[in-house]
């Protein structure tokens, strides 16, 4: 790992005033959308300050999601596999069971206070989709979440979720009618109508100052973490292990720890079923700069430079982009990416179940996998933290279906 120069990851030039983390992110949008961008970023930068907003967001996550979520010891795991001590940051226990509730009422709490009546996103699989909704319904917000209609039959569960709570869900026929048709549309929407609605994304993706945004609000989960790790063990964790789709609950975690140089990092990314046939989404490892949803980053890319299909058992993680930041501190080797294949995820799925009763979601289990790769490489006084971002019990459907009668169910 190189060393550290800090110049090159200060929180005020991280990114740049334009959103630029070295050559990635930035605002590539059209023109009628670039003052509309402008306007989120500056009340952005002037609100988060704001006492009176830090201590309502606050206040909403220590009554609401049940902030500040445990520190785990995973002993068992960790004597069998007799090697580094394996610690979990129980992202899963929130309220809705998974770190995206950070963000959303970030997100949400800014568009209250700048005055919007409505919320609008995408969703894929439906887990930003049912969070925004959540944090709608808690601010009084009014809530539009457009999705395309091959995933409202796949995932109907999560569409009835969302109805449940006020939200309208609008069905997206165009195209393959999945999430980039959803994207499109939901910006369609936000330019007709962009002063009573606030579009909301869901990861540290997107034009800027989302990555920046989504980041920030996301960090609470290492800034407890540091704390909290500092006073179990004394140390700062060896290791830093998350899963990456979009970027969020990896960089949410890795932020107050990136000047630590002792401390090592591994975002875990998707090898999904194989690398040869195009079906994963390991963007970081095998894809190349180029521009998706306005802004630059790594991209998994089909033969005509556009953004490639991508499939794996972890529907949060199917993104063929990836956050700008990411993209920035694997060149300058701050974070190491791997990646974990479907056959490694469904295993670690079912080790963590049965050595510590906890269900990881797919996503998630991508980040326990590795460490149970690299564990017992590592002498017992190391340690591992995994930033466990969700449960599990979104995927006991498909698991079952899938992969029961291999795991004797
Ligand atoms: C959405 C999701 C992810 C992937 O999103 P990131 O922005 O990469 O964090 C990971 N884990 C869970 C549980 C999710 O719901």
């Amino acid at each position: 790992m190189k060393k550290i120069d800090k110049s090159l990851m200060a929180n005020s030039v991280m990114p740049d005033e334009n959103g630029f983390f070295g050559e990635f992110g930035g605002r590539f949008v059209p023109p009628m959308l670039e003052p509309l961008m402008q306007e989120i970023t500056d009340a952005y930068i002037k609100i988060k300050d704001e006492p009176s907003f830090i201590q309502e967001l606050t206040d909403l996550q220590k009554h609401y999601t049940g902030r500040p979520s445990p520190i785990f010891y995973a002993e068992r795991l960790s004597n069998e596999l007799g090697g580094a001590q394996i610690y979990l940051k129980r992202e899963d226990l929130n309220h809705t069971g998974a770190h995206k509730i950070n963000h959303c009422l970030g997100e949400a709490l800014l568009a209250k206070k700048m005055g919007k009546k409505k919320i609008i996103a995408e969703t894929g699989a439906g887990q930003h989709g049912v969070a925004l909704a959540t944090a709608a319904a808690l601010l009084g917000l009014e809530c539009d979440i457009y999705m395309g209609e091959v995933d409202i039959k796949k995932e109907y569960l999560n569409v009835v979720r969302m109805r449940i709570l006020g939200a309208n869900v609008v069905p997206v026929a165009s195209g393959l009618k999945t999430l980039k048709e959803a994207v499109d549309a939901a910006f369609e929407a936000y330019l007709e109508d962009p002063v009573t609605q606030l579009y909301a994304i869901g990861s540290v993706v997107g034009p800027h100052p989302f990555p920046m945004m989504v980041r920030d609000f996301q960090s609470v989960v290492g800034v407890e973490a540091r704390e909290q790790f500092m006073d179990m063990t004394g140390k700062l964790p060896d290791n830093l292990v998350a899963c990456v789709g979009g970027g969020s609950n990896a960089i949410g975690l890795f932020t107050a720890f990136l000047y630590d140089e002792e401390v090592k990092m591994y975002g875990i990314e998707p090898a999904g079923t194989s690398f040869e046939t195009g079906n994963h989404a390991a963007t970081l490892t095998l894809g190349k700069p180029g521009m998706i949803h306005g802004f630059k980053c790594y991209l998994l890319q089909d033969e005509n430079g556009e953004p490639a299909a991508v499939n794996t058992v972890a529907s949060g993680l199917d993104y063929p982009g990836v956050g700008p930041q990411h993209s920035y501190l694997k060149d300058i080797e701050r974070v190491k990416y791997e990646s974990i294949n479907d056959k490694e995820t469904i295993d670690a799925f079912f080790t963590l179940s049965r050595t510590e009763g906890i269900i990881p979601a797919l996503e998630s289990a991508h980040a326990v996998a590795y460490a149970i790769k690299i564990a017992p490489q590592l002498g017992k006084d190391k340690t591992i933290l995994i930033n466990l971002s969700g449960r599990g019990d979104k995927d006991i459907d498909f698991v079952v279906e899938k992969y029961g009668k291999a795991y004797g169910l």
